[in-house]
């Protein structure tokens, strides 16, 4: 093979790799939007996290977020394997939101300007999740996590209190 035939196989091939991700991502993007429709005219967090999670961007992010606490609780450093049949522990542990769902559906309700889409960064994004035991994720409850992002929901809570 000449090496501009091995250039254009190469091209063509990086080619289908790109179109196959595009694809990928309009996918996801398609079913993100849905989502979000959903939830604005519900607006209901949970709901959107519990469709969403289900997603292969929700599982993704939670085995990145297993293998980023090196599969460890975020709450008592426990270990979370457990013992499912194919070897992931993943099943094993609840996602924790550093902004707690409930509190995020008041903080929407009470603040009709704020745009929904605005708050769910905090419903789907990794940063804001944490693994950890189901007994830990209800020990944990409505604590807001310790991030510079998430004042507006401590304040919110002197607020309401
Ligand atoms: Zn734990």
């Amino acid at each position: 093979m000449s090496s501009s035939e091995e250039l254009y196989k190469k091209l063509h091939q990086q080619n289908v790799r790109h179109r196959q991700d595009q694809n990928a991502w309009n996918e996801l993007l398609k079913e993100k939007e849905g989502l979000l429709a959903e939830t604005r005219s519900i607006t209901n967090f949970r709901q959107y996290y519990t469709r969403w999670i289900k997603t292969e961007e929700g599982k993704a992010v939670k085995a990145k977020l297993f293998t980023t606490q090196n599969g460890q609780c975020f709450k008592c450093r426990g270990t979370l394997l457990g013992k499912g049949e194919d070897g992931s522990a993943i099943e094993h542990s609840e996602v924790h939101h550093l902004a707690p769902l409930a509190l995020l559906q008041k903080y929407a309700d009470a603040h009709p300007e704020v745009e929904l889409s605005e708050l769910q960064v905090f419903v789907t994004t990794e940063l804001y999740l944490r693994l950890v035991h189901p007994k830990c994720n209800k020990q944990l409850g409505e604590m807001v996590g310790n991030l510079p992002d998430l004042n507006f929901l401590h304040d919110f809570i002197q607020e309401i209190r």
